[in-house]
């Protein structure tokens, strides 16, 4: 049934290919001027500085008060929508003349609303809207064009301010509520090109929009989105997407036999978009679903690189592991000084060390390069007696926290350590709860905090947690605490070695991992306090694929024991007493 309803309008498709083909005509695809060609139409604006559509983004977005409500003139009169015209690009519905009109919304002047017409794409997996809001297309886009008052259309194209366009994302509904007026208003779209269609049924434009926040919109200086990409128009964008059907949605592609008319997004060159007071875009991210970019959606955070093919952490698989012997010992400057730590700061994401500058460095561990140390921080999971938080896992297993230490490669700065793939280097320790502490923790929480010397650099280190309770609050750590005096005497002989990613958004790709097998031993109530003082938990990010990395890990030859040091010093002594030394 809905093929050979399509049939008429393949036909006529085909027929304006040809058309397009031998004349100047312009498409959106599978013609000569696709819109990577539109700046070289004759009169085309299209390769110009202000273009349309845009991708508006939480980075480039600022809030601007001076963006108040709208005043709209018949936007409830169900007769102004007189007649609709396909065009082969779209399809147009006229408004009645000098009866529709837009003021306010930060506009400069009263605008008279000629036309609306829609931009779509193919199907549930093809979306066609033409602005993007953080990456993200919706399946359709409405564009309702004014012109300033008084001028046509010659006079406004002219004008860098003369072309109003709201811009309505249209977003699919299960909810049948709004299928009245759009039902309606899409029983008319014809396949036949250029002929008009009279629209008899009584529909009026906030029928369309329906409960769409008109309140809630950004405001940029843009173009025609089709040739000649008139650099003339003042774009609103509404916020909230109108909803309706799949099947009203459908009905675009089907009832006019073409598909994907939209424009590709334009660059930005400098420009600012400005949100209305009301308007929630923000680039926050976080660990749970409480959030506008979640784990699973760090990705679409402007510049990501969090589903690159090389990110972290990743679950190491310790029969997979691949010895290497040039991981040899790290040399460590300054990490026995008890006085490099600056401040402690609640990141919102992590608790942060920050590190005083030009002092600390790792080198050696088969790096390559020298690395200043910045910082290190913790990630955890909740203050359950049973919670484990660290990213990385061994075999599956999840230890309950993990360290890490971050370090820049010194040639480089931190903006090009970011975009190199070994420009960072982070040593990566696990926490476990100290064995001593564990059995006696049974007797209660109370006791086993008593058995917590003050001189446990640990107990040192989250004393300050209190003072950083709230977001972004940081606290200047005075008391003697060195990297060392927080290791302990943990293994650092021993250790896995990857290729990955920051594990917090922008995920950057630049990262040589040292995950060190041995974990720190911590008293189980001190790591209690990151998750209670901080005011989150769970703040690590889910495991990523391996994409056929190879993890490395240090060779097994054991480092001289206790036997072999008691020979040579008995060896040293009796060298020496022979040579009196
Ligand atoms: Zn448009
Ligand atoms: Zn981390």
């Amino acid at each position: 049934m809905r093929l050979f309803s399509l049939l008429p309008c393949l036909f006529l498709a085909a027929f304006l290919k040809c058309v397009s083909a031998c004349g100047s005509e312009w498409c959106y695809t599978g013609c000569p001027t696709a819109p990577s060609e539109w700046h070289s139409i004759s009169g085309s604006f299209c390769g110009n500085k202000r273009q349309s559509p845009i991708n508006i983004t939480c980075i480039n977005v600022k809030k601007d008060d001076h963006l108040g409500n709208f005043t709209f003139v018949n936007f409830t009169s169900k007769h102004v929508i007189t007649k609709l015209t396909n065009t082969g690009h779209t399809v147009k519905y006229h408004l009645m003349e000098n009866e529709v009109e837009v003021s306010g919304g930060g506009l400069n002047g009263t605008y008279t609303s000629l036309q609306f017409h829609f931009h779509w794409g193919y199907s549930d997996h093809h979306q066609g809207s033409e602005h993007l809001i953080n990456g993200h297309r919706y399946p359709m886009e409405v564009h309702i064009v004014s012109l300033k008052k008084g001028k046509n259309v010659t006079q406004a194209v002219a004008d860098s301010e003369g072309i109003a366009a709201l811009g309505f994302f249209i977003d699919v509904t299960d909810d049948e509520d709004m299928s009245g007026p759009w039902d309606n208003l899409t029983s008319y779209i014809t396949c036949e090109k250029d002929s008009d269609v009279n629209i008899t049924a009584p529909i009026s434009i906030h029928d369309l929009i329906g409960n769409v926040d008109l309140t809630k919109y950004f405001r940029y200086m843009g173009s025609l989105t089709t040739p000649l990409c008139n650099e003339a128009v003042v774009w609103t964008v509404f916020e909230e997407p109108i909803k309706i059907s799949k099947k009203l949605i459908e009905r675009f592609p089907t009832k006019t036999g073409y598909t994907s008319v939209y424009r590709p997004p334009q660059p930005l060159n400098g420009r600012t978009v400005y949100a209305s007071p009301a308007v929630h875009i923000d680039c926050d991210w976080c660990y749970d679903n409480h959030c506008e970019f979640s784990p699973t959606h760090w990705h679409m955070l402007p510049g990501s690189f969090c589903d690159g093919n090389r990110q972290s952490p990743v679950d190491i698989v310790t029969k997979n592991t691949v010895e290497n012997k040039d991981l040899g010992d790290f040399v460590y400057t300054k990490f026995d000084d008890k006085h490099v730590i600056k401040y402690i700061i609640n990141t919102g994401h992590a608790v942060k060390c920050v590190l005083k500058e030009d002092m600390v460095e790792v080198s050696e561990g088969g790096l390559g390069h020298n690395y200043s140390t910045l910082q290190f921080h913790f990630h955890w999971g909740t203050t359950s007696d049973n919670s484990t938080g660290s990213e990385h896992t061994v075999d599956s297993k999840r230890y309950q926290m993990e360290m890490h230490i971050v370090n820049k490669r010194k040639d480089l700065t931190l903006e090009e350590a970011v975009k190199t793939p070994n420009g960072l280097a982070v040593l990566a320790f696990f926490m476990e709860a100290a064995e001593s502490h564990k059995s006696k923790g049974r007797s209660g929480d109370s006791e086993e905090t008593s058995h917590t010397s003050d001189e446990d650099p640990w107990k040192k280190l989250t004393s300050y947690l209190p003072a950083i309770q709230n977001i972004s609050s940081h606290v200047e750590v005075k008391k003697e605490i060195s990297i060392d005096d927080l290791l302990g005497d943990v293994n650092r002989h021993e250790y896995y070695r990857y290729n990955g990613s920051l594990t917090t958004p922008s995920c950057n790709e630049a990262v040589v991992w040292t995950v060190f097998k041995e974990p720190v031993k911590v008293d189980p109530s001190l790591m209690k306090m990151f998750p209670a003082q901080a005011g989150y938990s769970d703040a690590f990010r889910p495991l990523q694929s391996h994409n056929s990395r190879k993890i490395y890990k240090t060779s097994a030859a054991p480092a001289p024991g206790p036997a072999i040091l008691v020979l040579l010093l008995a060896f040293y002594c009796s060298f020496s007493a022979n040579f009196h030394l």
